[in-house]
């Protein structure tokens, strides 16, 4: 069956690293890639953009093409949004599916700092992206949690619906959304850092730029 993967983030904004990546993980699997931006994230300060914000801007991102689409299930639940409840969701409702949680580097090296952080592999496998410019440290528990289940091969991703690591040797971008924030806030026009369909409405970038 072809694989169900999910990119979560704040997407605040979201940038050229995040589609760039997500676009080559939906190759390397074969998979169908939901974007799925994070109402409260549990883990660090509140975006800049409110939640419409950043819909309206990834929906602005993905026009134009279908093998990107967005999910807005955390947007619409209360409280914070926990990728465990996410996908443990997404399970019920996709059946033995192959699930991949993709994640950036820094993001991976930092998974034993989520809620219930190992129970995501009885959920999911994750696809590790690359990226450049960031600390990756693998914590000790990280290392003996994933040691036994990490593969080299997309397709073994297909044999079972969960429970796999995968490095993903995408194009390593060095673009954040902390940087793009400085850069608006500057004045700046990080134009070809973002996808060009922010920029059809100026108001779109508006909670970036200093008044
Ligand atoms: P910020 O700078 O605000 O922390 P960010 O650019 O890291 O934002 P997020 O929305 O926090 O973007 O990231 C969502 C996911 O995308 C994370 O898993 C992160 O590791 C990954 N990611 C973001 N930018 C890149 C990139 N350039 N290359 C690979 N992965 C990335």
């Amino acid at each position: 069956m072809r694989p169900l993967a999910i990119f979560g983030g704040t997407f605040d904004p979201v940038h050229l690293g995040h589609l760039s990546v997500a676009w080559e993980a939906s190759e390397l699997l074969d998979a169908e890639v939901r974007l799925m931006p994070a109402s409260v994230p549990p883990h660090r300060p509140a975006p800049l953009a409110n939640a419409r914000q950043r819909v309206d801007m990834l929906r602005a991102a993905l026009k134009n093409q279908s093998r990107l689409t967005l999910d807005t299930r955390e947007l619409e639940r209360s409280g914070p949004s926990y990728t465990i409840d996410t996908l443990a969701e997404l399970r019920a409702e996709q059946g033995d599916r192959p699930l991949v949680l993709l994640m950036g580097a820094d993001a991976f090296a930092g998974l034993p700092s989520w809620h219930r952080w190992q129970a995501l592999f009885e959920v999911a496998h994750i696809g590790v992206l690359s990226r450049p410019g960031v600390e990756t440290v693998l914590p000790d528990a990280l290392l003996s949690e994933t040691a036994h289940r990490r593969v080299d091969e997309a397709a073994l991703l297909r044999g079972s619906p969960a429970g796999k690591v995968i490095e993903l040797s995408v194009t390593p971008l060095e673009i954040s959304a902390t940087r793009i924030r400085e850069l608006l806030a500057e004045g700046r026009d990080p134009r070809y850092l973002l996808p060009c369909g922010l920029f059809d409405d100026p108001a779109i970038l508006a909670p970036y730029r200093k008044a």
